[in-house]
């Protein structure tokens, strides 16, 4: 099992980062070590500078496949909830900077939030028109919806899969909307996909 994450995928995210809208995904790993399970409360890394949430659409794997055609990459998602990428931002900045890989900025132990509750795909699901939404501490931080996508979930499926095996139990992370910001012990994290919770974190001592 494995994390593919999906960097800069929503325009005003790229925008409030400085950095131009990409004409292809980008996309990173994080280690099976990398996943919050539900019920554990987030643990900051023993890195200097801001650690951010980043709200993202989470979809769940669940066939072997290579070379996915675009208009069959719905047909391997098996469920869909919300997760958190936690970033060092600080340091990925740095790590952009020199030109290196982010990994010790996004790969950290507990960086990938899962949420408690996953959905299972239907025919009526259609994940490029949610509302998605994260509250810190009871006030709305990040509000978007998925249709603001720049790579729609199958492209981004298709497209990974050129490059690496889908696996069953493989999650992948959407890319977040603007709004990223600062978390810090004692804040509550909450996240909202069309209005109903599936994320629900809190930030433990460092
Ligand atoms: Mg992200």
């Amino acid at each position: 099992m494995k994390v593919v994450c999906i960097g800069r995928n929503y325009a005003d995210h790229a925008k409030e980062m400085g950095t131009e809208v990409p004409q292809e995904p980008i996309f990173f790993l994080k280690p099976t070590t990398a996943c919050l399970y539900p019920g554990q409360a987030i643990k900051l890394p023993d890195i200097p500078g801001e650690i951010e949430h980043e709200l993202e659409l989470v979809v769940m794997i669940d066939s072997y496949a290579r070379d996915v055609p675009v208009n069959m990459a719905l047909g391997l998602v098996a469920s869909y909830s919300l997760g958190l990428d936690l970033t060092a931002r600080t340091l990925q900045n740095e790590l952009k900077a020199k030109g290196l890989p982010w990994e010790k900025a996004k790969a950290w132990d507990g960086s990938a939030v899962l949420g408690e509750v996953e959905l299972p795909m239907t025919a009526s699901t259609d994940l490029q028109a949610m509302g998605i939404e994260l509250k810190k501490n009871g006030q709305t931080v990040q509000k978007d919806t998925t249709a603001h996508m720049i790579f729609p979930v199958a492209g981004l499926i298709s497209y990974v899969s050129r490059y690496i095996t889908w696996e069953p139990g493989d999650l992948l992370f959407t890319g977040t909307p603007a709004g990223i910001g600062p978390i810090a012990e004692g804040d509550a994290l909450e996240g909202f996909l069309n209005g109903k919770r599936l994320l629900n974190v809190t930030v433990g001592k460092r």
